[in-house]
């Protein structure tokens, strides 16, 4: 057998972004031998590029906020499809949790009486993102690595070890999770500077491993992101919720060609930024749904007055749910308003009182980042920006309490956790989402842990299988590129399952994908020339993400066909509108078949009806707009 390090440890954390680091930190806390494990380097996540900030009710902005006030919030970002307990205990934890980050000592901005400082984002009715200029997920990593070193140091003093009761394992890739019977043993990975593999012994596994955008051409997401938790929990046994909810984030970079995708932070036109097609004409204004009619300004005025005096008007259409700025910017481009590079203007020039300065101040990432990639300043000319793929709202099913997957000892919390944002996530609630569920994730973990009579057993033989599969591309003399298949993966999601989809296309993409499955199964490299042929070599690495990348294709183009409606990151051309009846049902994958090429299966499950008083927060016209008239309360059906 290839030589294989073994390691022992209570609960395995993959992914060290937001959600893994909160998770990691909690096991940690709870007494529990700890490995937390990233893809990429310590630090480099995707949390870190999070720029708007975390969004969570503490008032301090303005006073009318609260929980309850954010759990409406993002149930109608969600177009209430989301699971209501994971949305009611994130709207209820999150000031616990963004205080907890300054105990640790992360630096928020203030209001101008010492207060963490909040700003406006699309879809919270109140100010609630706070934030570190448009550096919040840098500041969020920052304080979380902070907290652990500091464990570290506590560890090194009372053990004589750093790494005692938690190590960090940088750029090693989980490429398997590993079962005994039918629970989790551990998980299989290898190092990326030597190719070498390692075995991590432990009963729970907690998945953090972020999103897919990878799948797809255009992203904001940066290369790691290729849908491997949700790939490894579907092979290890567990369920995925509702993956046709995809989100395309409105503003991403469309031109140099290099850069196509980098995000454009929705910060931007929460301060001040408008949208404008080539005509000069602020276009939102056309593209107000129905349901959200009575919460936006309806004239240019009203709109601008809003962010001086929120309560007596109302928000400009810039800031609906990032699915519905992303539609209306999709279609002034098929009308041919669009921008020179095919978006649309974004600009800020002329609309802070503060002028220049203030741009400079407010948002540092995008005057920097306009300049350096695009020789574009920010402060006198318009951004070019469109649709990008920036999030997938679908994911592992958990319990919401525990983040409990169904196969015994796994667990997932972050983006890689499928529920609690419904169909369409509003910014900034995944930064809370990573540490109210982070911290559930590791709290749930620890908990079973201690609940075991027995601790699970790695076997020879399942590492042997997890080391022959890694192995296999080298084994390939002759194999497919990685980079050309990976290409047309990603042409085919972009052109037949991307933003607006139709039947036709979506069974397209499904043909297509199953042609590139024998094709990703005959992917083949070469060695390198160092450390066994296996010591940094990406195209090896890239072979063996597109196992995942095309497992979650799959279950994204089966799913969007599946669900005859539009809603939320879901948009359906031949079927425009949203159903009440549809909002009942999940769909849920799991893999079947023959193990050695499993196909993903789909499965309708009910939802489980709202508890009683969360549904009495909402207006009786509002629920008519989303439930069946069986599902109404029965004041608001009239029967009482
Ligand atoms: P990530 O931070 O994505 O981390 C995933 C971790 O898993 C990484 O360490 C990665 O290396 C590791 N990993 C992946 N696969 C493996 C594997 N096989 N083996 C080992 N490790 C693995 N949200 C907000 O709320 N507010 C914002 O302002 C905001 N801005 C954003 C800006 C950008 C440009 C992007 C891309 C996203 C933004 N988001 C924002 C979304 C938010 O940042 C992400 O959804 C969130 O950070 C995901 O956190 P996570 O902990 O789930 O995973």
């Amino acid at each position: 057998m290839t030589e294989i390090e073994r390691h022992a440890y209570d609960v395995v954390v993959i992914g060290a972004g937001g959600a893994g680091l909160r998770a990691a930190i909690e096991a940690r806390l709870q007494g529990k031998k700890t490995a937390v494990i990233s893809k990429s380097l310590f630090g480099k996540a995707h949390t870190v590029m999070a720029e708007g900030g975390a969004a969570a009710a503490m008032g301090n902005v303005n006073p009318n906020d609260n929980w309850q006030v954010h759990f409406r919030d993002t149930m109608r970002g969600g177009k209430f499809l989301n699971n209501w307990r994971m949305a009611e205990l994130h709207a209820k934890e999150a000031p616990d949790r963004v205080w907890e980050l300054e105990h640790w000592g992360a630096l928020f901005d203030r209001t101008k009486d010492g207060k963490i400082s909040q700003r406006n984002f699309g879809g919270h009715e109140y100010p609630r993102l706070a934030h570190v200029g448009d550096r919040t997920g840098l500041e969020l990593i920052r304080t979380a690595q902070q907290k652990i070193v500091a464990l570290q140091q506590e560890d090194h003093r009372d053990h004589g070890d750093y790494d005692a009761r938690l190590k960090v394992w940088a750029e090693t890739t989980v490429t398997r999770l590993l079962k005994d019977g039918d629970r989790i043993c551990g998980a299989f990975a290898y190092v990326r500077e030597t190719g070498k593999f390692v075995v991590f012994e432990a009963p729970a596994v907690v998945l953090a491993t972020g999103g897919i955008g990878k799948a797809f051409k255009v992203t904001s997401n940066s290369w790691e992101y290729t849908g491997d938790g949700h790939s490894l929990a579907l092979l290890a046994g567990a369920t995925l919720l509702n993956m046709e909810f995809v989100q395309f984030h409105p503003t991403g970079m469309v031109w140099p060609p290099s850069v196509k995708g980098i995000l454009v932070t929705e910060s931007v036109r929460g301060d001040r930024g408008v949208l404008k097609n080539s005509d000069g004409k602020r276009f939102m204004f056309e593209y107000i749904p129905e349901v959200f009619k009575s919460q936006y300004a309806t004239t240019e005025e009203e709109g601008d007055r809003w962010y001086d005096d929120p309560d007596n008007n109302k928000r400009p259409p810039e800031l609906l749910p990032r699915d519905e700025v992303a539609r209306a910017i999709n279609s002034e481009v098929k009308a041919g308003r669009g921008s020179p590079h095919g978006g649309v203007f974004l600009t800020v020039v002329d609309r802070m009182p503060g002028g220049a300065a203030e741009i400079v101040q407010r948002l540092p990432s995008m005057h920097h980042q306009f300049k350096e990639l695009a020789d574009v300043d920010i402060t006198k000319e318009a951004m070019e920006v469109g649709p990008t793929c920036h999030y997938v709202m679908g994911g592992v099913e958990v319990d919401p309490d525990t983040a409990a997957a169904l196969v015994p000892g796994l667990f997932a919390a972050g983006e890689v956790a499928g529920g609690m944002h419904g169909s369409n996530r509003l910014g900034g609630n995944s930064l809370t989402d990573l540490l109210v569920f982070g911290r559930r994730a590791g709290l749930g973990a620890s908990e079973y842990v201690d609940s075991l009579a027995e601790r699970p057993v790695v076997s020879d033989e399942t590492v042997q299988a997890a080391a022959d599969e890694a192995l296999a591309p080298f084994a390939r003399k002759g194999g497919e590129n990685p980079y050309a298949v990976h290409a047309e993966l990603q042409q085919t999601m972009n052109d037949l399952v991307g933003i607006i989809r139709k039947e036709g296309e979506l069974e397209q993409a499904l043909e297509s994908l199953d042609k590139l499955r024998d094709r990703v199964a005959n992917v083949g490299v070469e060695p390198v020339a160092v450390n066994d042929g296996r010591g940094y070599h990406p195209g090896w690495h890239l072979a063996l993400d597109l196992r995942n990348m095309l497992i979650v294709s799959e279950a994204i183009a089966k799913a969007a066909l599946e669900r005859q409606e539009s809603r939320g990151g879901h948009t359906r051309d031949d079927y425009p509108g949203m159903s009440p009846e549809w909002r009942k049902v999940n769909l849920v994958c799991r893999l079947a078949g023959d193990p050695s090429s499993p196909r993903v299966e789909l499965r309708r499950q009910p939802m489980e009806p709202m508890r009683d008083d969360l549904i009495r927060l909402f207006e009786g016209d509002e629920l008519k707009k989303y439930l069946t008239a069986e599902e109404l309360p029965a004041q608001v059906a009239g029967k009482q």
